[in-house]
């Protein structure tokens, strides 16, 4: 080893899905939308020049914060916003999590969150979800240095009710509780209706999937005046500028038009109830997912199997090869003819 590779830090990386091309493909991988962004957003892009990015965008992304603020009727300071949800929980973890204590989150749950814990040193304790993959409460009753959970809970759908998250809430008043609600849109109710109860309660949301932009790379905050002005104290330490001006632009356009929103989510919710239906038929066990994605295991097949054949037919889901995940799929919610193309082949496949 040469003297300077002493000092490199060395990481083990999040593994995010992969981004096949072609025409032929099905995604199925990655819990993109599969309807476009609104009819507003392509109609700003179109009238973009390239003039507003010779100066740095509004730091304080001014134009987004005030659409969100309408949107949810919260003031201002107390919205935060980043490049996707990825980068709010990276400095939500960066602001919050220092007390040396380990932090709480589900064992089977997003696979960033000990990635960041590793990143930035911070102790952890991953808690065991139960046989049927339910998170529990309860086993959110002891010490520890914050906590962070999704709900809906990744991969697996998931999602607790109101009176689950807070019965956490209450039992964690000393450290920060953050709720990842990346798919909350698709099912089930936001905690954001608590954040007026508990000044420690931050509610992280995403444009990736409800709102059709994954691309475009917007995430937020939802939490107390304390937690907000912390985080840009934090986020301002470290990059002034994070958002780019059209992410800003086009951001604030999807944020308006409620009824594309509403039309397209409940699209998705619709043909998800579908999928649980066809899977069941075709051999499938399907968790209850309030989310744009199932979680599915085969009676018979194994998931590996399963995913590896999908491939090849240009058929492309999620295949995690962790302990408790290696005999299941996650199949993002695709368009109708999408999902038919998928039923079609392991009707097929399976027989
Ligand atoms: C997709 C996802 C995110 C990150 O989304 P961004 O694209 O970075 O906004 C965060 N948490 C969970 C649970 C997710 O599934």
């Amino acid at each position: 080893m040469r003297p300077w590779e002493k000092a490199i830090r060395s990481v083990v990386p999040y593994v995010p899905g992969e981004q096949p091309s072609g025409d032929r493909i099905i995604k199925l991988n990655t819990n993109e939308n599969p309807y476009p962004p609104a009819p507003g957003v392509q109609k700003a892009l179109r009238e973009m020049d390239g003039e507003q990015f010779r100066k740095y965008p509004d730091p304080a992304a001014n134009v987004l914060v005030d659409a969100l603020s309408d949107y949810y009727q919260l003031q201002k300071n107390r919205i935060f916003v980043g490049v996707g949800s990825d980068d709010v929980l990276a400095m939500a973890f960066l602001t919050f999590f220092n007390s040396g204590k380990p932090i709480l989150f589900p064992d089977v749950t997003y696979s960033f969150y000990p990635v960041w814990a590793e990143l930035f040193g911070i102790p952890y304790e991953a808690v065991p979800v139960d046989g049927d993959f339910h998170i529990r409460p309860r086993d959110y009753r002891k010490d520890n240095g914050g906590v962070i959970f999704p709900n809906p809970n990744a991969p697996t759908g998931i999602c607790l009710g109101l009176d689950q998250v807070e019965e956490i809430i209450k039992a964690n008043e000393d450290v920060v509780v953050i709720v990842d609600e990346a798919y909350i849109d698709f099912g089930g109710e936001s905690a954001r209706s608590l954040i007026d109860c508990y000044d420690n309660l931050l509610v992280v949301q995403t444009f990736s999937k409800s709102r059709s932009m994954a691309g475009m790379r917007i995430g937020y905050a939802m939490g107390s005046e304390t937690l907000i002005r912390s985080l840009s104290n934090v986020k301002y330490s470290y990059n002034s500028y994070t958002l780019n001006q059209p992410s800003l632009i086009l951001g604030a356009e999807a944020v308006k038009d409620r009824e594309y929103f509403e039309r397209t989510t409940a699209a998705v919710v619709h043909t998800r109830e579908k999928a649980k239906l066809r899977l069941r038929e075709l051999g499938f066990t399907c968790t209850d997912s309030s989310t744009n994605f199932v979680f599915i295991t085969h009676e018979k097949v194994p998931a590996q199997e399963i995913f590896e054949a999908l491939r090849k037919e240009q058929i492309y889901v999620r295949y995690f090869a962790a302990p408790r995940l290696k005999n299941y799929l996650r199949v993002t919610i695709g368009t109708d003819e999408d999902m038919e193309a998928m039923y079609r082949f392991l009707e097929s496949y399976l027989k």
